[in-house]
């Protein structure tokens, strides 16, 4: 690897390849952007480039320094990452206790945060001082793909750095090169991804075609009266998937689906909606269903995927949602 392997982002990039060699590389930056668009790759890139033994701000990906970043064994290389729902502060407790060592074999140690918005507010509060004051041989790059749940006094004390979704241009080109996936599946595959190339590369698009239509009929089943035993066979299934994430990855398709009725009725143009390729099923469907509970459906889902961290009980959420959409008001738990 080498900083040309960077996709996307490129004055990104350069501006942080640039700054690095010329001394002026703020201590303290936030890696901002949608998740899948190389904030994590351009972090390890600055962790090589600012220890490699070789080469002085760049990185040979040869030499030891650079091999044990690869694996993950650099003793000045730290990444702290979610325990469980967030970032506790223990784990910054010790953050904070070793940001203040001197590089045990490299030139500067690195400290990346990543997720940072899951840090637990203790956690953020204990960490404000050091994101001052860090030591010179210390940097911190705190990486989130949802800076505004970050505490504020926390956001003005590093200096952002905007990552932007590849165009859908870009990503078909490197899709292409690639040949992941038929040419014909391509343009589906960007609007699912939305510019996040990790979301495309990653995409299982059998399982993305089966959840859609497993979806598509729980909102059908929502444009008639849905009696109780209905709703019981769609929240179900969905409420006890065991698969790690696979829940999650139901309700984005549900929501992808939701965001492109709403899109129907606003008349929007069909080539903005992500399951174009489903555009007369879901205008038949969706001309069955108010904007109102559209959007009132939409409210409970997002209600319920901000819970997610938390303890919520999902069955009640979904049959919440599902009494929404099919407009059955008072039935459903709050
Ligand atoms: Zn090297």
């Amino acid at each position: 690897m080498a900083w040309s392997d960077f996709l996307g982002n490129a004055p990104v990039r350069d501006l942080m390849r640039q700054s690095l060699s010329d001394g002026r590389l703020p201590s303290s930056l936030l890696f901002a952007g949608i998740a899948g668009v190389g904030k994590g790759t351009l972090a390890h890139f600055l962790s090589k480039a600012a220890n490699c033994q070789k080469l002085q701000n760049d990185f040979c990906d040869e030499c030891g320094s650079c091999r044990k970043i690869e694996q993950g064994v650099h003793p000045d290389v730290r990444t702290y990452a979610p325990d469980g729902a967030f970032i506790k502060i223990d784990q910054m407790r010790d953050l904070i206790r070793e940001v203040f060592f001197k590089p045990f074999e490299g030139r500067r140690r690195v400290f990346v945060i990543d997720q940072a918005h899951r840090l637990r507010l203790e956690a953020a509060n204990a960490l404000l001082k050091t994101l001052e004051e860090p030591p010179e041989t210390s940097l911190l790059i705190l990486v989130t793909d949802s800076p505004n749940d970050l505490p504020g006094t926390l956001r003005s004390r590093c200096q952002r750095i905007q990552f932007y979704p590849f165009s859908p241009a870009e990503l078909e080109s490197i899709l292409q090169q690639r040949s992941i996936y038929p040419t014909r599946d391509l343009p589906l595959v960007g609007r699912i991804s939305r510019g996040s190339l990790g979301k495309a590369l990653n995409l299982d698009l059998q399982q993305y075609r089966e959840a859609r239509r497993e979806m598509l009929e729980a909102i059908r089943a929502c444009t008639g009266a849905l009696s109780y035993r209905q709703a019981l066979q769609i929240t179900e299934p969905l409420a006890s998937a065991r698969q790690k994430g696979q829940f999650e990855f139901k309700t984005g398709v549900l929501y992808d689906l939701l965001r492109d009725l709403l899109l129907i009725q606003q008349g929007a143009p069909p080539e903005n909606l992500t399951n174009l390729d489903l555009h007369s099923e879901l205008a038949e469907i969706g001309s069955a269903l108010t904007f109102e509970r559209i959007v009132d459906a939409v409210g409970s889902l997002d209600h319920l995927m901000k819970g997610l961290g938390r303890n919520l009980n999902k069955s009640l959420a979904l049959d919440r949602f599902l009494f929404r959409l099919s407009g059955v008001s008072g039935t459903a738990p709050t």
